[in-house]
């Protein structure tokens, strides 16, 4: 169990004073009502900040950095808080910074294919911004209306381009960041490589323990001649995960493979209309890319690789409308099983890919058992699970069991060879299952790494690392009463 740090009134006063000698006061928060907004992620747990910071340069945040190590209180990142690990939420109390504010596109280089953006910009916003230079920003994480680039380097953030393009730390050149004492440094440059260590890769994906990301070099790749996206409709989830390997097999990387079950189709075809049918065991979207003649080939490889699985139907969408329709489907699933229940966990694993038939079976037996229901959408092609639990918090005891059903999940993964997180992070969420996954010296020396950045251990304290001074394991306390404000928990 973790605490929340509330400060004293007096201290609060005077902390105030002192963030407002290079901070504007209406950029500072501290009404309850206000800090209420920030309690959340898209986690399972809560914590209220004692004071949030929407900065708008970068001497603003190394201020609050600053000031924040004279107080001796903890300082933790937040993007747009779309984060499912409780990566952001501040448990310890103390500054949240929150980066959204922080929204220019600063740049787009496009003869040497790179932009520099500010941590606040939104995902889609920047590949809005690329279109006219017919170049992309690969990683497009489901969440991309929303979640913002900051928050995509925190968590080293995946999506279903990640399958051929790789994830965020892939496409990230270097950046400009605060270090815990308020030092302001670049890690990385324009180039794709740097001399000397690769802080830059360290940086990615350490969820804010390490510092503040205030300005990113990313790079850019072209968009392809061709793209087609079709969609596999199969009777049972066990040949639509068979049809990921074969496909794989047979010498093709789709640019994505997404899995949808029954479970999932039958709540998101009739808000979405993207065109699912509604009776499939399960659909796989599909996207070849690239020269004409390499799409023609490779889809008629895929077609072939379905077919010999059992699909019932592979459609190729006709059109970029259809194209369209079939993505938003996929891209709004989330949010669609978020309406048919009082509340969903969803969970992050991976598994290597021939493992997902018999994985997801275990996995639907397990929610079975525990007395809940489960849908699976997912980046099949790189066996990157996401059970998504539909139950109701208000239920006596259901909280806990959906936690227990989660660990449950996860050690499935571990034990079948896989991981605990494909893309989004272990924040406090899995902090305790760290120690399945890596050595006690693996983990000290990821100690040592984090405090040579941070020797205080005040950057985003009680995340990733199962230990930390005053942390205890795992989950805050959650109360039922807690989920009782309706429509605010996903
Ligand atoms: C509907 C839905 C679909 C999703 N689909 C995907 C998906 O396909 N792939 C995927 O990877 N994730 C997905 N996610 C999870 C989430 O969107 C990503 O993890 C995303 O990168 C979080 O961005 P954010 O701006 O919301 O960051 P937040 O949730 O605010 O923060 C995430 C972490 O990054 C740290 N952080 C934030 N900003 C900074 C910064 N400037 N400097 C240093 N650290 C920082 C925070 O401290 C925290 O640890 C999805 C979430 C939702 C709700």
């Amino acid at each position: 169990m973790i605490d929340c740090n509330s400060m004293e009134n007096n201290q609060l006063t005077a902390l105030i004073f002192d963030l407002t000698k290079k901070i504007k006061r209406s950029k500072i928060l501290d009404a309850p009502e206000d800090l209420l907004v920030y309690e959340y992620d898209t986690s399972i747990d809560r914590a209220l900040p004692d004071i949030v910071i929407l900065p708008t340069t970068v001497e603003e945040v190394s201020h609050a950095v600053t000031v924040a190590a004279q107080y001796d209180i903890p300082v933790i990142p937040r993007g747009s808080g779309t984060g499912f690990a409780g990566g952001a939420l501040p448990v310890k109390g103390g500054i949240l910074i929150v980066l959204t504010a922080m929204n220019k596109i600063r740049e787009i280089d496009a003869e040497n294919r790179l932009a520099i953006v500010e941590p606040g910009v939104i995902n889609l916003h920047l590949h809005e911004a690329l279109e006219p230079y017919n170049l992309i920003y690969a990683p497009d994480p489901s969440s991309q209306r929303i979640c913002t680039i900051g928050g995509n380097v925190g968590t080293n953030s995946g999506g279903p381009h990640t399958l051929a393009y790789g994830s965020t730390v892939n496409h990230i050149l270097g950046m400009e960041v605060v270090l815990p004492g308020g030092r302001i440094v670049w890690l990385g440059g324009r180039q794709l490589d740097t001399p000397g260590m690769d802080l830059r890769g360290v940086f990615v994906g350490s969820e804010g323990t390490l510092g503040i990301v205030t300005a990113i070099c990313v790079s850019l790749i072209p968009v392809n001649e061709t793209v087609r996206t079709m969609l596999a409709i199969f009777d049972s989830i066990d040949a639509a995960s068979s049809a990921v390997s074969a496909v794989i097999r047979s010498g093709v990387i789709p640019m994505a493979m997404e899995m949808m079950d029954q479970e999932t189709i039958k709540v998101v075809e009739p808000r979405v209309r993207a065109g699912y049918p509604i009776d499939a065991g399960a659909v796989l979207l599909i996207e070849v890319e690239g020269l004409s003649e390499v799409v023609e080939h490779n889809s008629a490889v895929v077609v072939k690789a379905c077919n010999e699985l059992g699909a019932r139907e592979v459609r190729i969408a006709e059109s970029s409308l259809e194209r369209e329709s079939l993505w938003e489907g996929r891209k709004s699933a989330i949010g669609a099983l978020g309406q048919t229940a009082p509340a969903i966990y969803l969970l992050d694993g991976v598994v290597p890919r021939t493992k997902l038939p018999e994985i997801l079976n275990k996995v639907l037996l397990a929610s079975h058992k525990a007395g809940f229901k489960c849908a699976n959408m997912f980046h099949a092609g790189d066996g990157n699970l996401h059970p998504t639990v539909l139950f109701d918090p208000l239920e006596s005891g259901a909280t806990d069991r959906v936690l227990e059903l989660g660990g449950e999940i996860m050690k499935l993964c571990v034990d079948a060879g896989g991981s605990i997180t494909g893309e989004h992070g272990i924040g406090l969420e899995k902090r305790s299952y760290m120690e399945w996954v890596f050595t006690e010296s693996d983990l000290a020396a990821m100690e040592k790494i984090r405090f040579s950045f941070d020797p205080v251990g005040n950057f985003n304290p009680c995340k990733i690392l199962p230990t930390g001074h005053g942390c205890a394991q795992g989950h805050m306390q959650i109360t039922d009463q807690q989920f009782s404000i309706p429509g605010v928990y996903v």
